[in-house]
């Protein structure tokens, strides 16, 4: 029986959980499937969380995948999706969303699909943009010059939308440019990375396609949009910033100030998903680059879907919880 709070499918926002491969600690078991469940035993209090589905630590890429395909093959019908890796570094949220070559995760896949779809007759129109954001700023990970710092801005009144000056969107004819494009991105990001000391994990890496029918049979027909997104690590402020601040010096204040931004986007987007389930009138869109950039795509009509990866392991059982209930919230 599962006594906690339910998760249920509400609107458009679905929250899967992927468990971790690893020695599993009793501490944390699960019932797989739609609907399944997550139940925890941690300080001596029992939580259950249901979800709208469970992938168990051995499921295959394919399986995981199989659930997203609809949501993004949905796009080449106009509609805008936003597809989300969230949890602890390490849990695998960048194996879920890119995957090793051998084992290709849902980008790969999701492009895979969608240009099989489309056919070879170029019907469709697709851009591609991938950024990073990492302490609120935001760089262009495809810009054919050195990376620079990309305003937001609100678009122009009455539009709406928003406009990342100097943000470059490219034309990809064919599945192996956009693979290609995906793989420079990629590299621009773990350059970065080796430089930063694991920046990537305290960076968010966005990558959007634009699908635009070319010739429908009455005009421009609307775009979709795909957004795939590989959130940073969620783990809390204290582990990844306070031991340095306490220390006092520059490389741990800077740990700090991470720590803070990455949160202030991961609870702007869990208040912004919350808002839009609960249907209030006001979404605070602005409270962080992420949900500045995401905010065309989270209006109404959108789907949105939250990958939560948890670790099963007894010393990340804190982190597992914390995950859980920001899924709870948004759900
Ligand atoms: P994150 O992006 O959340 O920090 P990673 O995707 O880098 O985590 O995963 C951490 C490590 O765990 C990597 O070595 C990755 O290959 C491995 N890993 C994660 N999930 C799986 C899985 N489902 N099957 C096999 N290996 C995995
Ligand atoms: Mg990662």
């Amino acid at each position: 029986g599962c006594p906690g709070r339910l998760l249920e499918l509400k609107g458009n926002i679905r929250v899967l959980c992927r468990l971790r491969p690893g020695t599993p600690s009793s501490l944390v078991s699960s019932e797989p499937g739609p609907g399944g469940t997550v139940t925890t035993c941690y300080r001596g209090r029992q939580n259950c969380f249901r979800l709208d589905w469970v992938f168990p630590a051995d499921a295959s890429q394919e399986e995981v995948f199989r659930e997203l395909e609809p949501a993004v093959l949905s796009c080449l019908r106009g509609y805008s999706v936003c597809i989300f890796t969230y949890g602890q570094t390490g849990t695998g949220k960048t194996y879920s969303m890119e995957g090793p070559p051998e084992d290709p995760g849902i980008a790969p896949r999701a492009l895979q699909s969608l240009f099989r779809e489309m056919g070879t007759g170029g019907q469709h129109r697709v851009t591609l943009s991938m950024v990073e954001i990492y302490n609120e700023a935001v760089r262009d990970l495809l810009a054919p010059g050195p990376p620079e710092r990309l305003a937001v801005r609100q678009g122009p009144a009455g539009q709406g939308g928003i406009q990342v000056t100097g943000l470059t969107y490219w034309d990809v004819p064919n599945l192996e440019m956009l693979h290609q494009m995906l793989r420079l991105g990629r590299s621009n990001r773990a350059t970065a990375a080796t430089a930063m000391n694991q920046h990537s994990s305290r960076s968010h890496a966005l990558v959007t396609l634009t699908l635009r029918a070319a010739s429908p049979p009455r005009g421009a027909g609307p775009a979709g949009t795909l957004h795939l997104v590989d959130l940073a690590g969620s783990e809390r402020a204290w582990k990844a910033g306070a031991a340095g601040a306490l220390r006092g010096d520059q490389d741990g204040a800077q740990r700090l100030r991470e720590a803070r931004t990455i949160n202030r986007s991961l609870l702007a987007l869990g208040g912004v998903m919350a808002a839009l389930r609960a249907r209030r009138p006001h979404v605070p869109f602005r409270d962080s680059q992420l949900t500045r950039l995401l905010q065309p795509a989270l209006g109404p009509g959108a789907t949105a879907v939250l990958l939560l990866q948890i670790s099963t392991r007894p010393e990340d059982l804190g982190e597992t919880v914390c995950s859980l209930k920001f899924a709870e919230r948004v759900g």
